[in-house]
Parts: structure tokens; sequence; C-alpha cells
């Protein structure tokens, strides 16, 4: 997976991204990044990328130009991957969206700031608009981070364990089971029993239940599309769900 940025602010991608557990898969080269500063498509002496609202109101507009030229320019080395425009806008994002992204081999992501992009512009190089949740933020480079930790996390090889991805929360549209280390007590909560019992039948039940209690408290929304099987849809019944 190679993520391509259009931004103003290439250092907040990259900071973000060579850290951690993205970092060492940028290392390995398990996933590839490329920041384009939009900035260096500015036609202007002062590399000046926004201006005024046409229809007057708050804050400045990113101009359509360097955008346009900026994704232009790395689409002719990137060929046919799909430009994502961060925006409160968008579809919000899930794991599902997630899993989708993943299969393809180059991503291009556009981060807006400001007030935002030139209309003009998203018309005519954006594939998909994503939000990343109801509310906003100062530039479209957290978001676009968080889309690509997500992703990430997708592509084999970045994971220690390749199968953890398969075990969390949202996965089979329910919230994951607590998770607990060592030690065995602390502050005097113990561990619960059957998770030192080395029994796996019963770890692996006592982690489904876990999972569908959670779900049921605190999202029992993500119930209605769940994948639960008969014997998940009757430990619903018994807790009142
Ligand atoms: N005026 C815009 C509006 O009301 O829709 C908001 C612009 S916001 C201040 C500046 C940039 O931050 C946007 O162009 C977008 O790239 C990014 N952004 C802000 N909130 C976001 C969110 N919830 N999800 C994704 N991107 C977001």
């Amino acid at each position: 997976m190679n993520f391509h940025v259009l931004t103003l602010f290439p250092e907040l991608i990259n900071t973000v991204m060579n850290t951690s557990i993205t970092g060492r898969a940028l290392e390995k080269g398990v996933i590839g990044l490329e920041c384009v500063d939009i900035r260096d498509y500015s036609h202007s002496k002062t590399r000046r990328v926004d201006d005024y609202p046409y229809g007057g109101g708050a804050g400045m507009v990113m101009q359509a130009q360097p955008v346009v030229e900026a994704c232009n320019d790395l689409k002719k080395r990137v060929g046919n991957a799909p430009v994502i425009y961060l925006t409160p806008q968008g579809r919000v994002f899930d794991q599902k969206m997630a899993r989708r992204l993943a299969q393809y081999d180059d991503l291009i992501f556009l981060c807006g700031h400001y007030e935002g992009i030139d209309e003009r512009a998203l018309e005519l190089v954006v594939d998909e608009q994503i939000s990343i949740g109801d509310y906003v933020l100062t530039g479209g480079e957290l978001p676009a981070a968080i889309v690509m930790d997500c992703i990430s996390r997708l592509v084999p090889g970045v994971l220690g364990n390749d199968t953890s991805a398969d075990e969390e929360s949202f996965h089979d549209g329910l919230l994951e089971y607590p998770q607990y280390t060592r030690p065995e007590e602390f502050m005097g909560l113990r561990v619960p029993d059957v998770l030192l019992s080395g029994h796996h039948g019963n770890v692996d039940k006592w982690r489904r239940q876990k999972s569908i209690e959670r779900t049921l408290y605190v999202r029992p929304d993500l119930l209605e599309n769940a994948v639960l099987n008969e014997k998940d849809r009757e430990y619903l019944k018994e807790i009142g769900g």
C-alpha cells in the first residue's frame, strides 16, 4: 500500500506517520508514504495558495489551481488511484470503508485547510469524500493520518501478529472483549479466572459473551448489522437484548 498525500503541511503527516507501528512499517517498506506540498504548485512569488471567498464571509479558501495541478502531476506518476478528500461533509469513516480502501495499491488523500477548497477543484479531481466524524478540525492532515493509520493495520506485515486485526472491535460488527495483562491482581482487582484457566474453549466463549454484552450496553446500534450466530442470539436474549 502506497499513500500519497496532497497537503500544505507535509511535516504534520510525516510526524504522525513516522511514529510507532506505522513508522516501523514505513521503515520496513511494508507501506509507503509520499507527501506533495500543494504550495510547490503555487504560481505566485510568495507561494500563496489561498484567497478570500467570493460572496464574502470569514476565512480564506484554498485556490483550485495549485490543488488541481498538484493532483494531476501526482496522478501522472501514480496512475488511477482514487483521490479522497478529507472533509466534514463526506461519508463518515468506519472499519468497513477501511477494509475496502485497503484493497488498493495506491491511495491519494487531499487535505483541506482554512475554510476548505474551491469547489471546482473538488469537482475536477476528487473521487470520494470522507469525514472522520461530525465535528470540524482546522485541517485534513490529522483526518488523513487517522484513515491511513487504520488502513495500515489491515496491510499484511504491518501488525506483529496478522490475526490481531481480525479479533478487534468492529471486525464482525461487535466491540472487542476486555483485555488484561500481568499482574494477575492489581489494586485488589483480579483478572477473570477463565483467562487464567488455559481452557481455550471457555476463553473464546467468555470473550464472545463479553463482546456481545459490551456492544449491547455501549453501542446497541451496532447489533443491527453484527454477524451473530444462534448461540450469540440466545446469549443476547438472556442478557436482555
Ligand atoms: N468550511 C468547511 C465546512 O464547513 O465544511 C470546514 C473546513 S475545515 C475548517 C478545514 C479542513 O479541515 C477541511 O477542508 C477538511 O480537509 C478538514 N476537516 C475538518 N474537519 C474534518 C472532519 N471531521 N473530517 C475530515 N476532514 C476534516
